[in-house]
């Protein structure tokens, strides 16, 4: 068998130009939908991320602020920005770069972003309300997982879904979307025995662990969907996902590349939650 490639660039071309017209109409009620993406010092991968968000913005007519702090910035003054950003009615979504530096608490930063802005659903409130089935906003990676399983036509009610990885901002809201719709998931981390006897029993693998190549063919029940989430600049300069990707797509039925699967369904779904809270902006 050879694994089905999902490809996430076409996808998120998809599904960013199905927001033209949205865009369009909030423009001609007054309101250009507006993103503030806060960057903290220079960390090169963070400002390749970065630079792809505001140019994401740009093709589509959204409005955005790329907000440079330097890395020395104090924590007051950065949640005293954040603070500006709240206020200022032109900026309909906001998120901060992360990780910040080691001075900074960024739960401290998260909560700060008005959770009516918080475009990548990290906020507390926004954790909260995706937990108990009513999210305002869903992160933008998970949420764009959802979108690719979708889009291929996954089963999802009633499939074995295992994430591996628990972090806040992708395993965690990710295994709550799946659970949302009907999956059985189990969710791992570091401390996991055993991890190949969760994983193989999955029909959906979705693996966010920075591991490069982690999982390999034999931890892979034959015929799942596989998800990749990982970046990780291998010393040859080359990306490289979490799953050992040539192994894996023999035995899977779908699988995602890296780079050009998750990673640009992230930006797409940003897109998507900047416009929605310009839609909520509007109607309110
Ligand atoms: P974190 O470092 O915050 O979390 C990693 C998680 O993986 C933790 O829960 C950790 O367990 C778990 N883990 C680590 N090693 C193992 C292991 N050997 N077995 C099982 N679980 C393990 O990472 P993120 O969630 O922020 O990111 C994960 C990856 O996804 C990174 O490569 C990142 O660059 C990428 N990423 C990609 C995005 C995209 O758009 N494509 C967006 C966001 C992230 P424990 O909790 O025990 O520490």
């Amino acid at each position: 068998m050879t694994a089905r490639m999902i490809d996430g660039v076409a996808l998120s071309t998809q599904t960013k130009e199905a927001l033209a017209p949205r865009i369009q109409t909030l423009k001609e009620q007054g309101i250009t939908p507006g993103l503030a993406v806060v960057l903290v010092g220079e960390d090169p991968a963070s400002s390749v991320y970065v630079r792809h968000k505001v140019a994401a913005c740009e093709k589509l007519g959204i409005r955005s602020w790329l907000d440079r702090q330097p890395a020395d910035i104090t924590e007051k003054d950065l949640l005293d920005r954040v603070k500006v950003l709240n206020a200022d009615p032109a900026v309909h979504g906001i998120l901060v770069q992360l990780p910040l530096p080691n001075h900074i608490d960024a739960h401290r930063v998260i909560e700060t972003i008005s959770a009516t802005k918080d475009v990548d659903g990290f906020h507390i409130s926004n954790a909260g309300l995706l937990m108990t089935g009513k999210p305002l906003f869903r992160p933008c990676t998970p949420y764009g997982i959802m979108k690719m399983l979708e889009s291929e036509g996954v089963n999802i009610r009633g499939a074995v879904a295992c994430v591996v990885g628990a972090s806040n901002i992708v395993g965690k809201p990710m295994a709550m979307l799946l659970l949302a719709q009907g999956a059985t998931v189990t969710i791992c981390n570091s401390k996991t025995k055993d991890l190949a006897a969760h994983t193989r029993m999955a029909d959906i693998l979705v693996v966010a662990t920075g591991r490069p190549a982690m999982i390999t063919a034999n931890m892979v029940k034959p015929g799942a969907v596989v998800i990749d989430v990982g970046i990780n600049r291998m010393p040859d300069g080359k990306l490289c996902g979490d799953v050992a990707f040539d192994d894996v797509k023999a035995v899977a039925s779908a699988i995602t590349p890296v780079p050009g699967g998750v990673g640009p369904m992230t930006i797409a779904m940003l897109m998507v939650n900047t416009v929605e809270a310009a839609e909520r902006f509007n109607h309110s």
